[in-house]
């Protein structure tokens, strides 16, 4: 079966080989070394002054960033499942909160960001996704962190950055922390989350130390030592070592790749009659919107085609399709995955097949690349 869904991603072989050697003792000097070179992968990938790694799934790097960071209020966009999340932690614990929401396919405005602001004078903390996986939506991050540290350089900005982190470069001049997680273009299992700080955010943790668990300021404490508070993910950080290692740091070709794979995809779908779902596209996956057709279409890419591919989620669980674009993706399958779909749409007569899907992905693949 071809796992085509917007995380969890497949693990590549050397990767679940380099997973599959004994087991470490956290507290040794062997696992430090593993520690320390996947610490200097990330900080090279994000470029940014620190960098931690967390027990978790993507969700409890979240959780961590608003309660050290969103102390008086948190204001946050909601344009998704994971939007809504971060109103949902606020609320959970008691933090007051504003959301700007908007329907999935539609992302925040500069505008609304800022009339929000001039009506909640207390926020301290700002929370987006960069890519909003419900819809595979790209909000316009870096124009909106930019004007909020114009508006009060002290708000803290955080950013989910799980599905764009190693997919495209990410400027972070105007962020404090960026959200990762291991099982989207990491290409590992999940349970592990990261994020990258700003110096802003270092001396905001530190000052506050808040919770225990997703304490950063014994993280920072330790990481900087290459060890963890509390027993380290050994080997998903074995993996992500392994990670930096199979790309060899190379993280232009990928982003490079990716976005050509991400495009050519879209240009195929559409050259289909298929309808892309975000008004602003994301790189790291491909969102069909079709109400009719998407779930008998999805049926069929994986009992005919062993192509799984994801659906939506709540509202929109049966009328959209996502497609993944992070991680290493060979071309072949990629061309695979357009022609299942060609073929799918001709087994529900939507559409007679000629082999336009591959010939456009082709076309563009190729056009992208020079
Ligand atoms: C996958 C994902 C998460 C993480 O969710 P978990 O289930 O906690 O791993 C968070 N934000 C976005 C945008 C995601 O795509």
């Amino acid at each position: 079966m071809l796992l085509f869904t917007p995380g969890p991603t497949p693990i590549p072989e050397s990767i679940r080989k380099a997973m599959s050697e004994p087991t470490l003792h956290h507290r040794t000097p062997e696992f430090e070394a593993i520690f320390a070179s996947a610490r200097a992968g990330l900080l090279e990938l994000i470029k940014m002054p620190e960098v931690l790694m967390l027990a978790s799934s993507g969700s409890g790097a979240m959780e961590a960033c608003v309660c050290t960071f969103g102390q008086k209020k948190v204001l946050s966009v909601n344009s998704g499942k994971f939007g809504e999340r971060f109103g949902k932690i606020a609320k959970a614990h008691k933090i007051p909160y504003r959301e700007i929401i908007n329907e999935w396919d539609t992302p925040a405005s500069l505008e609304e960001v800022q009339k929000a602001l001039e009506e909640e004078k207390d926020v301290d903390c700002f929370c987006i996704q960069m890519c909003e996986s419900a819809g595979g939506l790209r909000h316009n991050v870096e124009q909106i962190a930019k004007a909020i540290k114009a508006y009060n350089p002290n708000i803290i900005v955080v950013v989910d950055a799980i599905t764009a982190m190693g997919v495209e470069a990410i400027d972070t001049t105007h962020i404090d922390a960026l959200i990762g997680g291991s099982q989207k273009a990491f290409m590992l299992p999940p349970g592990l989350s990261i994020i990258g700080l700003s110096k802003l955010a270092i001396d905001v943790a530190n000052e506050r130390d808040v919770g225990f668990y997703f304490n950063l300021k014994t993280e920072l404490k330790n990481q900087a030592q290459n060890t963890t508070a509390w027993t380290a993910p050994t080997t998903i950080i074995t993996g992500l070592k392994k990670y930096f290692e199979l790309i060899n740091n190379d993280f232009e070709s990928i982003y490079k790749a990716t976005k050509a794979r991400s495009l050519a995809t879209q240009k195929a779908l559409e050259s289909l009659g298929l309808n892309i779902y975000p008004k602003s596209p994301a790189i790291a996956m491909n969102t069909i919107y079709d109400e009719a057709n998407a779930a008998p279409l999805r049926k069929i890419l994986k009992s005919e085609f062993n192509l799984n591919v994801a659906g939506g989620q709540d509202k929109l669980k049966t009328s959209l399709i996502r497609i993944n674009q992070m991680g290493l993706i060979p071309i072949e399958q990629s061309l695979w995955v357009v022609n299942a779909i060609e073929l799918a749409l001709a087994s529900l007569n939507i559409r007679p097949f000629n082999g336009e899907a591959n010939k456009i992905f082709l076309q563009h693949y190729y056009a992208l690349q020079s």
